[in-house]
């Protein structure tokens, strides 16, 4: 039976009796994002592109690793000893970020992007390149020398980080997030107040359907092998609530019988291998789902429940067991959604 996941309260205005599900899509930061709201037949479709792009477009020319001329990538390249005032989205995300990586005693580290890069996951080389190859150990501890957090001196009052050399940021497990929380406060500041926004799979409901329900939700579930039973199907109510999953089984290659997925372990320095297929968070910010669900996925089941209990944070673990099964495990802010 499906497990249907709802926040406590339900409450707020309804839409408009005549409003209905209007629609827009497109193509931004690698990946695509949709955008549901309420509204009736004149709905200001130009005029909430052009806002949602807005929004998007600043993540992007703040935090992509893609663009060499983003404030990101220019941070990276920066000698040693520069110190710069960051723009305020990109000042906010790092600073969520740092906690994080203390929070989660590295698990989750917004430097690894030499090793994002090392392992073929970054601009260039990808890993889908033709004769691309894994690195190989001196390759890595060279990179993992780069990755220190801790190193990178950041006063959040005055936005000011100093680069301390060849400390490389990656955002791409946390920016998604970010971006799906600025879009969905810049429609609220449209007047638009019933939306559901997704970027590549990270999604934030807010308010309700046209149709007086919630914006129902159903989640990701990993593949399975033949023979073996899927996991249940959960359905979340996005009613003031953003979910984000990482998993292993998205963004991955193999390599010598090896299943290589894109969440690295920046303490090893290796692509995790714990068997944890995915991870999905529930938050009201879709900035913490985004960046929990990774840092849970690096930590792993068993450190990463207990880590999300100390938190509160509401995850739910799907474990590839080692005769091919799955099996689910809900973290007590998890439960509680339940009912
Ligand atoms: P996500 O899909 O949100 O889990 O983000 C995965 C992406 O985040 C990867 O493609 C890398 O660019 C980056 N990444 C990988 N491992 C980590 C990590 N341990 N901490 C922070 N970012 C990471
Ligand atoms: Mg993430």
């Amino acid at each position: 039976m499906t497990r249907v996941l709802v926040p406590e309260q339900i409450a707020g205005a309804v839409p408009w009796l005549g409003a209905r599900v209007q629609r827009l899509r497109g193509e931004s930061m690698g990946t695509t994002w949709q955008v549901l709201w309420a509204d009736g037949d004149a709905a200001r479709h130009d005029e909430v592109r052009a806002a949602i792009e807005a929004e998007l477009d600043l993540v992007v020319a703040q935090m992509s690793t893609w663009l060499p001329t983003s404030d990101l990538e220019r941070f990276n390249a920066a000698p040693a000893g520069t110190r710069r005032a960051l723009p305020e989205a990109l000042a906010e995300v790092l600073a969520a970020a740092l906690w994080l990586a203390d929070a989660s005693s590295g698990a989750f580290n917004p430097a690894a992007g030499a090793l994002v890069n090392l392992w073929g996951f970054g601009p260039a080389p990808r890993y889908t390149d033709p004769g691309f190859a894994p690195p190989d150990a001196a390759a890595v501890q060279a990179a993992l020398a780069g990755t220190d957090w801790r190193a990178l001196r950041f006063d959040a009052a005055t936005r000011e980080a100093t680069q301390p050399g060849g400390l490389r940021l990656d955002f791409s497990a946390i920016a998604k997030g970010h971006a799906v929380d600025r879009v969905a406060r810049r429609l609220g500041e449209l007047g638009i107040a019933h939306t559901l926004v997704e970027v590549g799979g990270e999604l934030l409901g807010q308010g309700l359907r046209p149709d007086g329900m919630p914006w129902w939700v159903d989640l990701e579930t990993p593949p399975v092998g033949s023979g073996h039973a899927r996991p249940r199907a959960t359905r979340v109510a996005l009613h003031g609530l953003s979910v984000a999953t990482s998993g292993d089984y998205r963004r991955a290659y193999l390599h010598g019988g090896w299943r290589l997925p894109h969440s690295l372990d920046p303490r090893t320095g290796q692509p995790v291998a714990h068997g944890l297929a995915s991870v999905s968070v529930l938050h009201a910010e879709c900035l913490w789902a985004d960046a929990w669900s990774t840092a849970l996925t690096v930590a792993g089941r068993e450190a990463g429940v207990a880590l999300a209990e100390a938190h509160g944070i509401a995850a739910l673990f799907v474990q590839r067991e080692p005769d091919g099964c799955l099996t689910e495990t809900l973290t007590s802010a998890m439960e509680r959604l339940a009912g």
